[in-house]
């Protein structure tokens, strides 16, 4: 696995977590345990799923920079491996290698 395909995908995530950073802020506050739908932050381009979890999970799972959730499948075994599967219906995954370390330089709260 050659670290450029890596680092691509990483970087297409990491702009989907920007997204998804500015749906958690959407929230009203009290709201913490009401789902919401995020963005898969699969490495697919023009992935546009959802996945609904509430900003309490989201909060659990950004507090790893490595960590990203995903539509169940939507998994690429080269550059993460799946962490959790949630039952409600999605994904933990984490960022191996360069793709972690991409992952965490491009972290809006490093
Ligand atoms: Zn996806």
């Amino acid at each position: 696995m050659e670290g450029q395909k890596q680092r691509r995908a990483a970087a297409n995530e990491a702009t989907i977590r920007d997204v998804n950073e500015g749906i958690e802020r959407g929230q009203w506050p009290g709201e913490e345990d009401k789902p919401v739908g995020f963005r898969c932050e699969c490495a697919r381009l023009g992935c546009n799923q959802l996945v609904e979890l509430t900003v309490r999970e989201y909060e659990e799972i950004r507090a790893n920079p490595r960590h990203f959730v995903l539509v169940p499948g939507h998994e690429l075994p080269e550059v993460e491996t799946v962490v959790e599967r949630k039952t409600s219906g999605y994904i933990i995954v984490e960022k191996l290698d360069q793709a972690g370390e991409v992952a965490e330089h491009s972290d809006p709260r490093a």
